[in-house]
């Protein structure tokens, strides 16, 4: 063994000392992202409407062993936002991560058939919030000339949804969001990215696993899907620790599929 490997320099992934905040953390991706952020050394604060399921992700973060902080916080609530944000700071320190993560779907059947309540809430709970959320960390980043902020786009940015036109309007949003909030952010040392997940097993998709009237869409998205199965949550939290972590310092507005191929094919 010579020098260099016995002297135990940290891993480039090593997110110790790193405050992070997770929209949308008491489940599914969300609850995923933020084990996975503080198993790398994160402190992590989760932000849900839930509190049930925000102290039942807090006690498992708590676990873990790092400073964790759970708060209840609707993304579309605006005037909330920046208040929540400064309580994570007071509660953790200031803010190096935010995962914008937070998502609901509005199955409408498409723009015939569409309200405009489900339209807005699509637009506020995904886009909006992605947008206030990132200003409410970036000014806070910004004073350290250093910030991770990291999206959830979703193969809807890319492909036409006509069942779920809301959904795919405001994740393509998210797409041109990173990318143009990576190019103002980077002179001041904060990288903007965004995770596409393909088909992911969590309650947001439990229908179309399990309802008999979606089987026949099961059956297409599973041929579609190169891997031919849906992925798991936990299959998302790499790719946020590497996105959260030094290794990606010199990357910034790329979407990173995490989809079984799904994208290539
Ligand atoms: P889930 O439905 O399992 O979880 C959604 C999370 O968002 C919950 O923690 C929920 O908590 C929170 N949330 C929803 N609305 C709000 C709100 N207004 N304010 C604050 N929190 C809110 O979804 P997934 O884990 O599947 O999805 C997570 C993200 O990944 C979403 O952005 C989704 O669009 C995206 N995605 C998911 C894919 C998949 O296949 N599952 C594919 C592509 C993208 P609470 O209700 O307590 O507020």
């Amino acid at each position: 063994m010579n020098a260099r490997e016995s002297s135990h320099e940290p891993s480039p992934f090593d997110l110790a000392d790193k405050v992070a905040i997770v929209t949308g953390g008491n489940r599914g991706i969300g609850r995923a992202i933020a084990l996975g952020l503080a198993r790398a050394g994160a402190a992590v604060a989760i932000l849900a409407r839930d509190p049930q399921r925000n102290a039942t992700v807090e006690a498992e973060l708590d676990q873990v062993g790092r400073p964790t902080h759970a708060d209840i916080l609707d993304v579309t609530d605006r005037a909330a936002i920046a208040e929540a944000v400064g309580r994570v700071e007071r509660a953790l320190g200031p803010i190096d991560i935010l995962v914008n993560n937070a998502g609901n779907t509005d199955i409408s059947g498409g723009v015939l058939n569409q309200s405009e309540d489900g339209w807005d809430n699509a637009l506020a709970t995904h886009l909006t919030a992605t947008m206030l959320l990132s200003k409410a960390a970036a000014s806070s980043m910004q004073a350290r000339r250093r910030g991770k902020i990291i999206n959830l786009a979703s193969m809807y940015s890319t492909f036409g949804a006509a069942a779920v036109p809301s959904y795919a309007a405001a994740k393509g949003g998210i797409v041109q969001l990173t990318r143009s909030m990576a190019i103002e952010l980077a002179p001041h040392g904060i990288q903007v990215n965004a995770i596409a997940p393909g088909w992911i097993a969590t309650e947001m998709t439990k229908v179309a696993r399990e309802d008999p009237d979606w089987s026949d869409f099961n059956t297409m998205l599973l041929a579609r899907t190169p891997a031919g199965r849906w992925g798991e949550a936990e299959e998302c939290a790499g790719a946020a620790v590497f996105l959260a972590s030094p290794a990606a310092d010199f990357v910034t507005g790329i979407i990173l599929p995490v989809d079984g191929g799904y994208s290539v094919f």
